[in-house]
């Protein structure tokens, strides 16, 4: 990693002439021939020249000399502004690009105080445990007296904890360490807790959702147990770029944070087209009149975005040029890289052997070796998972080509900032997949450039991570009514809750833990306790699968992949909590299906627009995993519909929905027959868009449409957070609705197919298999809410809160 002001590296060895990006984009929109341009935008982001600041003057002259032997000769504006506010006591996140140098920015003020200070100690929380490893170098790298730096994690050998605790004083960990260890262990880190004077946390825009909100809570705990011995920690975040961070990073800590947020490191220009694969001819149409049933299977179909990558990937090697293509899923690398070689081979036999795929879970040194095969020119083309977001250090990229829109901005431009690192110029190509979002955003170029990107969305008032989380604290000590403060929103009641619930006992000096055992909290999975996986013939455990998720995820029949190697499950044990496999690639994914339905427990708050109402609240949602569809990975194209034997679940959790009158529905010309199919076609495009607002994917949220429902007695569309208790997305549709809706229905309008496909209307989790589904109707149907909802930051014309329990 090039943290900060490396003295430029110039161009690597062997560099093909004609790399220039416009060139290679020239080339490569060539081949599609004639018809539609499947380049939708071409954005160019100019190059952005380094600025440099001076050291701050309380650097130790052994650090600043460390720092040099590394090849930094000074610090970035943004390192120093950041260090200089942590060192004079401040929480501060650094949120800049890819390769920007935040390390640097978080080691200059801790080191320099733990070489000014020989009692300091400071800890290091990063979300894996390879991440904390190359941090581990990194720091270790630095020669420095008394610092020690350790890892302490589930890897390190219990021989070696006693000594980290005593003697290490930059101690690296995560934060499921930090709850299930050193927080309930915290008598025998009080010596390390005591003199902590920074905490850490790297790549902090990774906590959000359910689990971010419980990361908030352990960290609140670690806050507690610090103050026992007076002592108050400055907080240190590094994220990736993100919206508002300082609000996000305040959520995360509970503290007030600053933010700096202008980064001043050097950029290469990049040329960044967006580009569309073309609608597959003929017979993929629905014929006359074709709208029968099944109308997933007659739906036009665009080119895959993975053969079109592989394509775009073996254009680029076949020119000379070095390319690396993300694709989001390890299966879908490989098949990019094989198809890639394959065309090279026919074109000139050996060629092919120049692309290689890169899978998460290689070993660092193959990923040394093939980052030194990229460098040199043996390599021209990689197909990787998003694993080299993080973790591997490739410079001299021609291109980038991003299989399938990312999830969120922030990993766009980690994506594409790995091209052209060394000041080159620079091509990235977002290639759009077969779904709304996708669409959207190729068409909508606005959405992606020239805006900040997306704020990072957690929920620590999440009643169902605050009563357990508030469990552990007080097993690990009494609370008391100043921790209430310290926990937040909801803290008193969830604490009463624990009471009535029998675990907590209220004394005269706090409440108290009443059992023997410390509560069983997973900080990562929810709904749930976790299932096991395991491999039938050796009895091996490959890893565990989230109760929420193991019906969608291990039911039988489902293909599993586990750090790279595919299994097929042959049965799914409930009542064991276990999944058997064996190992098996075949050439289909596999696709859950459930079926759904819903009642309102209350109403938080909502929205009276005339004929039209925006709600947000409680739900139960009951939902049962029916069904699953094997589709080809290559083509995406459904094999089978197969039925499975799974029972019905409860979830309580948060929603936001809109309701209609029948009279507006009819008015805007939206026949009765057609309303199921105008609200259902609405529901899957208003989930597909969600992921715009809030740092979500869609298999977060769910949905529900009915022309009727009991509750509301009106037309009605629900969409839900798929997570006990919510995780902040609902929340974030309601704030955002007018948005949200307008670009969900721009996605609709923009498509070019007649009747909805899955760039559009359909959804690939549907437990109905996407009928009923009117393209015309959702139109119909999101152009009353628009015509009614007031405009974003307008005054509501009725609004309130309610709450019943
Ligand atoms: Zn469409
Ligand atoms: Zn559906």
């Amino acid at each position: 990693m090039p943290p900060a002001a490396t003295v430029a590296a110039g161009h690597g060895p062997d560099r093909p002439p004609g790399a220039a990006p416009a060139e290679l984009l020239r080339r490569l929109r060539a081949r599609t021939g004639g018809d539609a341009d499947p380049v939708t935008h071409v954005e160019r982001v100019p190059a952005r020249p380094g600025e440099q600041a001076p050291w701050p003057q309380w650097t130790p002259e052994e650090l600043r000399a460390a720092f040099a032997r590394r090849g930094v000769v000074a610090p970035w504006r943004h390192q120093a502004e950041a260090a200089d506010l942590a060192y004079a006591g401040t929480h501060v996140v650094v949120a800049t690009g890819t390769a920007s140098g935040k390390s640097l920015a978080y080691q200059l003020p801790a080191l320099a105080t733990l070489l000014a200070d020989p009692r300091a100690t400071v800890l290091y929380l990063a979300p894996t445990k390879a991440l904390a490893a190359d941090q581990l170098r990194a720091v270790a790298g630095l020669e420095l007296d008394g610092v020690r730096p350790a890892t302490y994690d589930g890897d390190t050998p219990r021989a070696e904890r006693e000594w980290i605790r005593r003697h290490s004083r930059f101690v690296l960990t995560n934060p499921d360490m930090l709850h299930h260890g050193v927080l309930p262990g915290h008598a025998h880190w009080s010596g390390f807790l005591r003199r902590l004077a920074y905490v850490i946390v790297d790549e902090c825009h990774t906590y959000r959702g359910v689990f971010g909100s419980h990361v908030a809570h352990v960290l609140r705990r670690l806050r507690r147990q610090c103050a026992r011995f007076g002592r108050t920690p400055v907080f240190l975040l590094a994220s990736a770029t993100s919206g508002d961070p300082a609000t996000a990073a305040g959520r995360l800590t509970g503290l007030p944070v600053a933010a700096v947020t202008d980064d001043a490191s050097p950029r290469g220009g990049v040329t960044f087209a967006l580009w569309e694969p073309p609608l597959l001819p003929g017979d993929h149409a629905p014929g006359a009149g074709g709208q029968a049933g099944g109308a997933g299977d007659l739906a036009p179909v665009r080119r895959s975005a993975l053969r079109e990558t592989a394509d775009l990937l073996a254009d680029a090697v076949a020119s000379g040029v070095r390319a690396l293509a993300f694709v989001r899923s390890r299966k879908g690398a490989e098949v990019v890289a094989a198809t890639a070689r394959r065309s090279l081979d026919e074109a000139v036999p050996g060629l092919g052997d120049r692309v290689a795929a890169y899978r998460a879970g290689y070993l660092r040194e193959e990923r040394r070796e093939l980052e030194r095969a990229l460098l040199h020119g043996d390599l021209l083309g990689l197909a990787s998972t998003n694993a080299l977001e993080l973790g591997v250090d490739l410079v001299g990229l021609d291109a980038v080509l991003i299989c399938g829109w990312p999830g969120t901005r922030a990993s766009l431009w980690q994506q594409a900032g790995r091209a052209g690192r060394s000041g080159d110029e620079a091509l990235a190509v977002l290639v759009a997949r077969d779904d709304p979002l996708d669409t959207y955003l190729v068409h909508h170029p606005e959405a992606l450039f020239g805006r900040p990107v997306e704020a990072t969305v957690l929920d620590p008032a999440n009643p169902y991570v605050l009563a357990p989380q508030l469990a552990c604290a007080a097993a690990e000590a009494p609370l008391t009514p100043a921790d209430l403060d310290l926990f937040g929103d909801g803290a008193k009641e969830a604490v009463d809750s624990l009471v009535a619930a029998g675990a907590l006992r209220q004394r005269p000096t706090g409440w108290y833990w009443r059992h023997r055992e410390r509560p069983d909290v997973d900080v990562r999975g929810e709904g749930g306790a976790p299932v096991c996986v395991v491999e039938a013939a050796t009895g091996r455990l490959l890893g565990t699968v989230d109760g929420g998720s193991a019906h969608f995820l291990v039911h039988a029949g489902a293909v599993h992949l586990h750090q790279g190697v595919s299994y097929v499950v042959d049965s799914l044990d409930l009542d064991d909590g276990c999944a058997l496999v064996h190992p098996e690639e075949p050439d289909w994914s596999t696709h859950a299906r459930d079926v759904t339905s819903l009642t309102v427990a209350s109403v938080r708050s909502y929205v009276d627009a005339g004929p039209v109402g925006l709600f947000l609240g409680e739900v139960d949602v009951t939902s049962q995993v029916v069904s699953y569809q094997r589709r080809r990975i290559s083509s995406g194209e459904v094999i089978d519909t197969r039925p499975l034997d799974l029972p019905a679940r409860e979830l309580r959790t948060v929603a936001v929905w809109f309701t209609l009158s029948p009279e507006s529905l009819a008015a805007a010309g939206v026949e009765p027959a057609d309303v199921p199919g105008a609200l259902h076609a609405a529901e899957h495009a208003a989930i597909g868009l969600l992921p715009l607002m809030a740092t979500c994917d869609r298999w977060d949220i769910g949905g529900l449409s009915t022309a009727l429902h009991p509750d509301t007695e009106a037309p009605t569309v629900f969409v839900y957070d798929g997570h006990p208790g919510g995780a902040g997305f609902a929340e974030r549709a309601y704030g955002t609705a007018a948005q949200w809706l307008r670009a969900t229905r721009d996605a609709i309008a923009e498509c070019g197919c007649e009747a909805g496909c899955p760039s559009c209307v359909q959804s690939p989790k549907c437990g109905n298999g996407n009928n009923p589904l009117s393209k015309p109707g959702a139109l119909r149907v999101l152009d009353v809410v628009l015509a009614n909802l007031p405009a974003p930051g307008a005054a509501l014309p009725r609004q309130g809160d309610r709450r019943s329990e």
